[in-house]
This record gives C-alpha cells, sequence and structure tokens, in this order.
C-alpha cells in the first residue's frame, strides 16, 4: 500500500496517541477538534491529490528503492526534473489550500540526512546511511507524513548549547544505553506536527566539539512516550469555534504549528542518523534549509495566487476593477509572485547530484529565493489591504448578516456592485483578511519572514557563496588592470 487514500490517512492519525495541549487543556481527540481540523484538511489533500490522475504526474514520483509508485512528499529527487516538480506541487497545494499543506517538512528533512549520512559513513565508517534507508523504505510503503524538525528553543543567542544556564534548550543526548538512546529538549514552531505519524529531527545549528551531544538526529513515532506538544494560538483562531464559514476565510483549510517538548524519550538505536558527528551538523541543517527554501519558491507562490485572485474580485465587488491604478498594482503584485516563482524553478534547474545520489538545489538561488520570499508577500499583502479597502477589518460578522431583524442593513450597506450578492463580498473579504491578518498569516507572511531561516541566516550563504574575488577579477580584465 504505497499510496494511502484521503480516508485511510485520516483513519490512520486516529489511531496516534498524542499528548497534546491547547489552551491550557489536554486534547482527547485531536482530528476533529475544530482549530486543529483545517490543518488536517489541508496534508489529507496531499494523500487524495496523489490519486487523482489529473495530479499523478506531479503528487507521484517512481521509487528509487522499490520502482514503486510513491507520494512526492515520501521521494528523494532523483534529477533536477524532479526538483522542478516539487516547487510546481508546492505551488499547486498552496492555490488549492491556501494554507501551509505541511507535509513538506519531511521531504525536505529526508532529502538533507539522506546525502549527510551517506558522507558521514564515507568518512567516518558509521552505519547511519544504512539504517536510514531502512527508515526510508517503511516511510515509502506506509505513505507516512513525516515531521522534520530543526528549530530548538536556542535561550539565550548569544551562547552556545553547552553554555546555556538550562542545558535543554536545545535537542541533546541524555544517557547512550546498548539498545539506543535518550534525548530530552524541545523543537520550537513544529509544522504539521499533529498531523504526522512520524518525527524527523535534526540540530539546529552547525556544533562544535563541546556540544558533540547536542549534534543529534532521529526518528519517532509521533505519539512516543515522553513527546508533549504544545498547540500554538493563531491571530483569530478562535472564529474556527464559532461554526461560521464566512468569518473564518478559508472555510475548510488551515496549517499548523506547536512546541514539541522531548520528556525522556526513549530512541532505539536503528532510529538514530547522527550521535556526537557534530563536523556534520553544519552541512545538515544547511542542506535541510537549502531544501526549504527552494520550497518557498512553490508553496508561498500558490497563496499567493489565492491573494491576487481575491484582490482582483475585491475590486471587481467594489466596482473599481477599471481604474488604471487598481490594474497596475495588480500587475505589481503579479510581478512579484512569479518573480519568487522563477527563483524557485531556477534553484531547482541548476540542481545537481549529490554524493548519495539525490538531488539538491543550487544553494546560492534557493537563498537568494527564501531572501526575496522574506519581503514580496509582504508587499503583496500590503497591495492587497489597499485595493480591498478597511471594511475587510470593520466589517460586520456572519451572525450579523443573518440577524432577522438587522441582517436587512448589513445586506443592504455593505453591497457594492449591485449585481454580486454582499455575501460573497464579505467572504472574498474575510479570505483577504485571514491570509494578510488571521490564522493565514502566520503561514504566509511570518512564516515567509522566518521559516526555513531568518532572512540574515540567508544573507550568510548568500555572502559565502557571493565569490567576491572572482567578480573583482573580471572587472579588472574589463578595465584594463592587470591580474594580481
Ligand atoms: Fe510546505 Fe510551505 Fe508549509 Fe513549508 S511553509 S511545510 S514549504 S507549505
Ligand atoms: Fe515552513
Amino acid at each position: 500500500m504505497t499510496l494511502k487514500t484521503a480516508q485511510q490517512y485520516e483513519d490512520s492519525l486516529r489511531k496516534l496517541k498524542f499528548q497534546v495541549y491547547l489552551q491550557g487543556e489536554k486534547v482527547a481527540n485531536p482530528v476533529d477538534h475544530p482549530i486543529i481540523r483545517p490543518s488536517m484538511h489541508s496534508v489529507k489533500l496531499t494523500y487524495e491529490l496523489a490519486l487523482d490522475p489529473e495530479y499523478e504526474d506531479l503528487m507521484t514520483a517512481t521509487s528509487h528503492l522499490t520502482g514503486k509508485k510513491i507520494n512526492r512528499f515520501c521521494h528523494l529527487h532523483q534529477s533536477t526534473e524532479d526538483l522542478v516538480k516539487k516547487v510546481k506541487m508546492q505551488r499547486m497545494l498552496g492555490q488549492r489550500t491556501a494554507a501551509c499543506f505541511q507535509r513538506c517538512v519531511g521531504m525536505d528533512a529526508i532529502n538533507a540526512v539522506d546525502s549527510v549520512t551517506f558522507e558521514m559513513d564515507e568518512k567516518l565508517g558509521t552505519h547511519y546511511h544504512e539504517r536510514f534507508n531502512q527508515f526510508l523504505l517503511k516511510m515509502q510503503e506506509e505513505d507516512w507524513t513525516v515531521d522534520g524538525a530543526m528549530t530548538d528553543p536556542k535561550g539565550d543567542r548569544g551562547l552556545a548549547p553547552h553554555q546555556q544556564a538550562d542545558p535543554d534548550l536545545f535537542v541533546r543526548v541524555v544517557e547512550k544505553r546498548q539498545d539506543g538512546i535518550v534525548v530530552c529538549g524541545a523543537k520550537c514552531h513544529q509544522t504539521g506536527a499533529l498531523n504526522s505519524h512520524w518525527i524527523l529531527i535534526m540540530p539546529t545549528l552547525s556544533m562544535g566539539e563541546k556540544d558533540a551531544d547536542y549534534a543529534v538526529s532521529f526518528v519517532a513515532p509521533a505519539d512516543a512516550a515522553g513527546i508533549v506538544y504544545i498547540y500554538g494560538r493563531q491571530s483569530c483562531d478562535t472564529r474556527k469555534l464559532e461554526g461560521s464559514s464566512i468569518d473564518v476565510g478559508n472555510k475548510q483549510f488551515g496549517g499548523h504549528e506547536a512546541l514539541m517538548v522531548f520528556d525522556h524519550v526513549f530512541i532505539p538505536w536503528e532510529n538514530v542518523f547522527m550521535c556526537g558527528e557534530y563536523e556534520f551538523s553544519g552541512a545538515l541543517v544547511e542542506r535541510f534549509a537549502g531544501y526549504h527554501r527552494q520550497s518557498y519558491g512553490g508553496c508561498k507562490v500558490g497563496v499567493g495566487d489565492v491573494l491576487i485572485g481575491a484582490t482582483a474580485l475585491a475590486a471587481d465587488y467594489n466596482g473599481a476593477h477599471k481604474a488604471s491604478h487598481v490594474k497596475d498594482k495588480l500587475i505589481e503584485m503579479v510581478h512579484l509572485n512569479e518573480t519568487l516563482y522563477a527563483c524557485g524553478i531556477a534553484c531547482s534547474a541548476e540542481g545537481y547530484k549529490t554524493a548519495s545520489g539525490n538531488y539538491i538545489i543550487d544553494l546560492m538561488l534557493a537563498n537568494v529565493c527564501k531572501q526575496n520570499v522574506t519581503r514580496f508577500p509582504y508587499e503583496i499583502a500590503r497591495l492587497a489591504q489597499d485595493i480591498a479597502g478597511g471594511l475587510m477589518v470593520t466589517m460586520p460578522s456572519e451572525k450579523d448578516l443573518h440577524n432577522l431583524e438587522i441582517g436587512k442593513y448589513v445586506e443592504k450597506y455593505f453591497r457594492g456592485v449591485n449585481t454580486v450578492p454582499t455575501e460573497h463580498r464579505m467572504r472574498i473579504l474575510r479570505l483577504i483578511e485571514n491570509l494578510t491578518l488571521g490564522t493565514a498569516a502566520v503561514g504566509y507572511l511570518t512564516e515567509s519572514m522566518h521559516g526555513a531561516g531568518s532572512p540574515q541566516a540567508q544573507r550568510i550563504v548568500i555572502s559565502r557563496q557571493a565569490n567576491l574575488e572572482q567578480k573583482k577579477s573580471l572587472a579588472r580584465r574589463i578595465a584594463g588592470i592587470p591580474a594580481k
């Protein structure tokens, strides 16, 4: 069963015994919780579309391990064409969900862990790559959603992990046994944690010798004993408890993040992919981040497509669509959005084969992609709010629209173009609110800023890859200055 149906996916999640807290209370059934469920719908769509012939080419791939058809989210990229298809798949899913569909972090993590464990084994004679392949085989066979987890709490940013007042501020090995390791610590902002079957943990930064206990990578079942999830709040999240399909903006889909705590979690050796090899932690961070920076050139573009469409509809409904400045602003939004896509495609097309055989993106272009993502969605959102008008945040609720006494006033005074029902105008303005200020703004804006590393992290990679000396020699030659 290499491709689960959407229903089988949902049923498989129900079997997991998550320890999860939301707003101070333990949640017995996360799958049906109204705040969590929209995020499950987004992941569920990645199963549904994999079985839809129309999307087969983007959503599925051929396993290099078994030759079977698998979900692309479980695949190791075997060519630059695979890398390009990944970005196209993400744009399409962003268009369909207008949310973070969460499953990419696992795909990016397996691709990074594959090449790093291979190189580690080559150099050190360890056996991590074989173990990783065993896990990958099961992941592909079972069509698991795997949550790649990198970001530690980090405490005082001026101190290394071993210098922190609290030693658990980075995930670490607290005990090594004959049968495995015991880990403590936490991972923050964990995208899609409660919609995942397994988690794949990686170190968050390049570790030094004194931080060898923190150079640890492993997989664990998402509901393993000792893992506790504390669900993250999102702006306007409690609207999902009200049962209104207008006020939530996006009536079906969402994303989520959670704090993932490891309170003495036992990991058998067969699930450990790095344990103390600190000199390889930097490569793992750089490759995972590189893949995820590529990802944003797809998913954020797809969400951007929805926002641009919503803005154009808002202009239509307001009767402002013929104004030249409105047309020009929509063109600007498209230009910015397609520039992000161009970066996502470019870093994929310029990818190359790693020593282990899978393909990696061009790091420079992936980092340029993500650096642009830290800016352009904010400008796109600003223009969307400009065109939408203030009503998107001052409008009454769905309950007012349907109130027997005052509904007629809402209907009358919030109508724009007379041919368009007031309810349609309200729906589209709420969608713009959702994407730029509500629950989806977590994924579309703040995550664009900080997800896959904050802006400065990309500038560091860009500066490392910039090769200014080569550029200077180009200038010298053109200007007629002798080479040094
Ligand atoms: Fe995928 Fe984008 Fe969400 Fe990351 S932010 S998991 S790339 S949808
Ligand atoms: Fe992300």
